[in-house]
């Protein structure tokens, strides 16, 4: 038996100003959020790089992605730059480098 099909309303974009807005909201929040690391997730898979722990989509968010240099503005597309840790070990390769940074002169 076949049922038949109501449309729905459409929905109605009040302007293409408002619709390039959105877009470009949606594009902007990616770029700024997380494009890099869903690329070194993609890369590097679901594991972190210093304990062995694997993650899955419930907890993937505690999995991130490490910046080897320091440098969150250092996103060369081959990954180079890029460690996955989970949060714990983050926070341990930071306090570390902390004191590296410290031993070498701070910040510039
Ligand atoms: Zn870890
Ligand atoms: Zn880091």
């Amino acid at each position: 038996m076949v049922k038949s099909f109501r449309p729905r309303k459409p929905v109605t974009v009040k302007t293409q100003e408002e619709a390039d807005a959105l877009v470009r909201k949606m594009k902007g929040e990616m770029e700024a959020g997380s494009s890099y690391r869903e690329k070194s997730l993609k890369l590097h898979g679901w594991i972190c790089a210093k304990c062995g722990r694997e993650f899955e989509a419930d907890n993937l968010h505690l999995l991130t992605v490490h910046h080897k240099d320091g440098n969150h503005h250092n996103n060369p597309a081959d990954g180079s730059n890029w460690e996955n840790l989970c949060v714990y070990c983050h926070d341990d390769e930071h306090s570390r480098s902390l004191l590296g940074d410290y031993l070498k002169g701070g910040k510039k």
